[in-house]
C-alpha cells in the first residue's frame, strides 16, 4: 500500500509539454505533447489526460507547474501565472496557471519556473540531497538557471535570468553570439544554436578536436566563476543538451569545464568544494531528462504539504 500523495507535475517546455502523474520519479506515468503554436488545444489536451489519469489511478492532490518563460510569478500580479514575452509564437501571454486551475477547481497548483521546478527535483530526489544553497543550470535550446538559497528557491523581482549574463569575450573570438536581445550573452555565445551557429554543425556532431569545444567550456567556466563569487553556491548542477558534450563526451565536457572554473579563480575562493572537491562540485543532474518534470511533481507535493 503506498500512501504517498498521488500528484501531477507539467513542465512546459517550448518544443514539448512533458505530464506526469504518480509519486515521485520511481511511480509516474507519463505523457508528452509538442508544445505546437495553440496553446488553448494543448493545454486542453493536457488537462484531458489528467482526467484520464484520475479515472485510473485515483485523484490527484496538487498539480505542479513547471514553465518555460519569462513567466510572470507574482502572485499579486493580473497576470501571475502568465508566460509574458516569449518569442514563441502563440504563447506570448498565455494563461497557464488560470487554465490548469479553471480544470481542476479543487485542487491547489503550484507555479515555478522550469528551472527552478528542475533545482526542486534535483534537492528532494538528485544531486541537490540535502543541500540549501545550490544552482541548478540548464545548457540546451537557451541557458537558464534555477537557485535556491537558505532552502527556498529564489524569485526576486521577476525571476532570475542568468543565462543573459554578460561574460567576458575570449580573445581573438570574433563569433557574434545569437541572442536576440544581447548578440554575444552567455546564452548567445554558448547554447546549442550558439555552438551551431559558430560551426555550422549540430552541437551533437561538432568534433571532440573543434575549438568550438574550447569556447563553449572556458565561457561556462567564466560564467560560473561568476556565480560562484555571486551566489557562492555548495553545489552547480549541469544539466542540458550541450553538456552531455555530443562526440567530446560528457566526462570531457566536464573534465574541461572544471579545469578551466579552476583557472579562472585561480586560487581566489578558498574551500575544498573548489579544490579536491572540484569533481563533486560541478556535477550533471542525477535525475537527468528527469529532473524538470520530477521538481513539477515536487512543486505539487510540497503544495499538498502547505
Ligand atoms: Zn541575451
Amino acid at each position: 500500500m503506498n500512501d504517498r500523495p498521488l500528484v501531477g507535475g507539467i513542465e512546459a517546455g517550448g518544443t514539448k509539454i512533458v505530464c506526469a502523474a504518480g509519486t515521485g520519479p520511481g511511480d509516474l506515468s507519463r505523457a508528452v505533447f509538442p508544445s505546437g503554436s495553440d496553446p488553448d488545444a494543448v493545454l486542453s489536451a493536457v488537462t484531458d489526460w489528467f482526467r484520464e489519469e484520475e479515472t485510473r489511478r485515483g485523484p490527484l492532490h496538487a498539480i505542479g507547474i513547471g514553465s518555460f518563460g519569462p513567466v510572470d510569478l507574482d502572485p499579486a500580479s493580473p497576470t501571475y501565472g502568465f508566460i509574458t514575452s516569449t518569442p514563441k509564437t502563440g504563447w506570448r501571454n498565455t494563461d497557464i496557471l488560470g487554465t490548469v486551475r479553471r480544470a481542476f477547481p479543487a485542487l491547489p497548483v503550484a507555479f515555478d519556473t522550469d528551472v527552478n521546478a528542475a533545482a526542486l527535483g534535483e534537492q528532494r530526489w538528485g544531486a541537490a540531497a540535502g543541500l540549501d544553497d545550490f544552482v541548478y543550470i540548464t545548457i540546451g535550446t537557451g541557458i537558464g538557471a534555477g537557485v535556491m538559497a537558505g532552502g527556498r528557491l529564489v524569485h526576486g523581482l521577476v525571476h532570475p535570468e542568468m543565462g543573459h549574463i554578460r561574460i567576458p569575450r575570449i580573445p581573438g573570438d570574433a563569433f557574434e553570439g545569437v541572442c536576440p536581445f544581447h548578440g554575444d550573452c552567455w546564452e548567445g555565445l554558448c547554447s546549442g544554436p550558439a555552438m551551431k551557429a559558430r560551426t555550422g554543425t549540430p552541437a551533437e556532431e561538432i568534433s571532440p578536436d573543434s575549438s568550438a569545444w574550447r569556447f563553449e567550456t572556458r565561457y561556462v567556466a567564466l560564467a560560473l566563476a561568476n556565480i560562484v563569487c555571486a551566489l557562492s553556491p555548495r553545489r552547480i548542477i549541469l544539466g542540458g543538451s550541450v553538456p552531455n558534450g555530443g562526440l567530446l563526451g560528457i566526462e570531457r565536457f566536464f573534465g574541461m569545464v572544471r579545469a578551466e572554473v579552476r583557472d579562472v579563480l585561480d586560487g581566489y575562493i578558498v574551500s575544498p568544494a573548489l579544490e579536491e572537491g572540484l569533481d563533486g562540485y560541478i556535477v550533471p543532474p542525477s535525475l537527468g531528462a528527469d529532473a524538470g518534470v520530477c521538481g513539477a511533481l515536487a512543486l505539487a507535493l510540497d503544495e499538498v504539504e502547505k
